[in-house]
């Protein structure tokens, strides 16, 4: 076992298509790790999968709404006949946003951010559980944001869902500890990602706040976020868990 190294692992990835998710496939893979991911969208799932099979990596892919249960069990089957029955990471990635302020949040708003960003995940890891106990040496990380940690003048509903994400992330190093499972989180601050693409094309007012009130100055890259997540998958992070790690350019650091 190589202290710096996926080397024969196998991992599941949500939202490994686009933005953060895909950057995240690439990086296991390459580290040596198997991986299977999802995305809602066959035809650019497909088109990933095939540019994956012609640099020679290990990955495999299957469509599911995480945000419905069915999906998630039917996902959970596919990996688990994929790798015999064991999983030694999974990344609950997929999620989306919808900044608003707090009195305008509907009711449908609550349903679908809940179960995209959160349920997915809580549900995924009972799901895995078997899975990566099986494996012997187990790791989660949780794709959260910053805006489970700090707060800002919108988008409060998004923020509770990547707020509840840590909290499931701490309760889970405990209980599973024992079953040599590691559980950690990644907060994110602005990835430039085709989810940020629409406000990173129409609001000038919020690039410039965001560029002032981070100390680095400018947006993250997905490999920059990746990069974190294998780190915290190897043998090498062994004692870190319960963890909630902002890759953010110092931006929640600053007052
Ligand atoms: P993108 O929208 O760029 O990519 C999201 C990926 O997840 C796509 O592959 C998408 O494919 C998939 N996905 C979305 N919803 C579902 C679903 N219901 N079921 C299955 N797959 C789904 O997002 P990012 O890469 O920017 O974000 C990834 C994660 O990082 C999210 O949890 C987000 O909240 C978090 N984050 C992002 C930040 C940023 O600045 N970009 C900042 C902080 C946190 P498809 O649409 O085909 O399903």
């Amino acid at each position: 076992e190589k202290r710096w190294s996926l080397q024969g692992t196998t991992a599941l990835v949500t939202g490994g298509s686009k933005g953060i998710g895909h950057a995240i496939v690439e990086e296991l893979a390459r580290l040596g790790a198997s991986v299977h991911t999802c995305s809602r969208n066959e035809a650019e799932l497909n088109n990933c999968l095939q540019e994956w099979q012609k640099l020679d990596f290990s990955i495999t892919g299957s469509v599911c709404d995480v945000s419905s249960r069915a999906e998630r069990e039917k996902l959970m089957e596919k990996v688990c006949s994929t790798f015999n029955g064991t999983l030694n990471i999974l990344i609950n990635n997929a999620g989306t946003g919808r900044r608003e302020s707090f009195l305008n949040y509907t009711s449908e708003d609550f349903s679908f951010l809940m179960a995209t960003n959160f349920e997915s995940a809580f549900h995924l890891c009972q799901l895995a559980h078997p899975l990566l106990k099986a494996s012997g040496r187990g790791s989660i990380v949780n794709i959260s944001s910053i805006l489970g940690k700090v707060a800002v003048d919108s988008a409060a509903l998004y923020s509770a869902t990547k707020g509840a994400m840590n909290q499931l992330t701490r309760n889970l190093a405990c209980e599973w500890a024992k079953d040599n499972i590691r559980a950690n989180c990644l907060a994110p601050g602005h990835i430039r990602t085709p989810l940020l693409q629409p406000i990173l094309e129409n609001d000038e007012e919020f690039k410039s706040e965001q560029r002032a009130r981070t100390p680095m100055g400018r947006l993250g890259e997905p490999e920059e976020v990746s990069s974190l997540v294998a780190f915290l998958c190897m043998p090498a992070a062994s004692y870190i868990t319960g963890q909630v790690i902002c890759v953010d350019g110092g931006r929640t650091v600053k007052g």
